[in-house]
């Protein structure tokens, strides 16, 4: 049997990046999987990451445009599982970074981060939980960062985003377990994306070297070490683990 057998997984954010791998390695170990997100292909351009998935796995898949800022629509991203018997995983990955300097941040760009970066995980997380608690429980994974972990002068909307995710991740682990629904973080590293590589110029910059020197590993991640995580929380071999921060990230934190 496969590790994710008779999972059925939404993932925010899915068609790119970080919650491409998560859906195609949940997919490739037995799991159906919805995509949500507001767009169908990866943002560097190329096939649908869900027909992709079609074409490499067995799985059931399907896409539901989601704009996480909307509880509606994660409400029908998680409607759309139950045709594959109902949300028993509950990815909240969707995340946006723009890096404006604290005195220049305007009212609409804060409020646009908040909403998906916090909003979009809190009402993912109640949409699917509401499942769950009805069903046999279910495992809730939310993307924080290691921005989550510590401060930054430079990216300070999205450490105070992803920090809140990292307390709503502990405190819906506190409501829900009583109830069989755990939920825990990831918080990666520098991981190579279109995020990193265009929304925030690291990868590629004249910058890399140097931020690479702080990191034991000496290189940035690539989105499948997150999906690998990812499967682990989501899968009964982590059946103890509630409440929890996974941070993979090279060693960057720690050192
Ligand atoms: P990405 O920009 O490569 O992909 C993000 C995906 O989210 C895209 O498919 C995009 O269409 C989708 N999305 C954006 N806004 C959305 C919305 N309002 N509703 C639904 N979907 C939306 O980003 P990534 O690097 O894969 O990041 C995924 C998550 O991991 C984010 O929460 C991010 O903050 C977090 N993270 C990334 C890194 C990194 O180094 N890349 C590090 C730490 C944490």
């Amino acid at each position: 049997t496969q590790v994710l057998e008779n999972e059925v997984a939404v993932i925010t954010g899915g068609a790119s990046g970080i919650g491409r791998e998560i859906a195609r390695r949940f997919a490739a170990d037995g799991a159906d999987i919805v995509i949500a997100d507001i767009q169908d292909t990866p943002r560097e351009g190329g096939e649908p990451t869900h027909e992709l998935i079609d074409e490499e796995t067995e799985a059931e898949t399907a896409y539901v445009e989601c704009d996480v800022s909307s509880v509606d629509d994660l409400e029908s991203a998680v409607v759309a599982a139950d045709e594959f018997g109902g949300v028993t995983v509950m990815v909240n990955n969707a995340g946006i970074f723009h890096g404006e300097e604290f005195l220049q941040t305007e009212e609409e760009a804060f409020d646009r981060m908040m909403n998906i970066n916090v909003k979009g995980v809190y009402f993912g997380a109640q949409a699917a939980a509401r499942r769950m608690v009805e069903a046999d429980g279910g495992s809730i994974i939310n993307l924080s960062s290691v921005a989550g972990l510590e401060g930054s002068g430079e990216f300070v909307t999205y450490c105070g985003t992803k920090g809140a995710v990292r307390l709503l991740t502990y405190s819906m682990a506190a409501a829900l377990g009583p109830d069989g629904v755990r939920v825990n973080a990831i918080h990666p590293g520098l991981i190579e994306t279109t995020m990193t590589t265009d929304d925030v110029s690291i990868i590629g910059s004249e910058d890399e070297d140097a931020f690479l020197e702080s990191i034991p590993s000496r290189r940035a991640g690539q989105p499948d070490e997150i999906a690998d995580a990812a499967v682990y929380l989501a899968s009964d071999q982590s059946s103890y683990v509630n409440g929890e921060s996974l941070v993979v990230d090279g060693g960057m934190t720690n050192t």
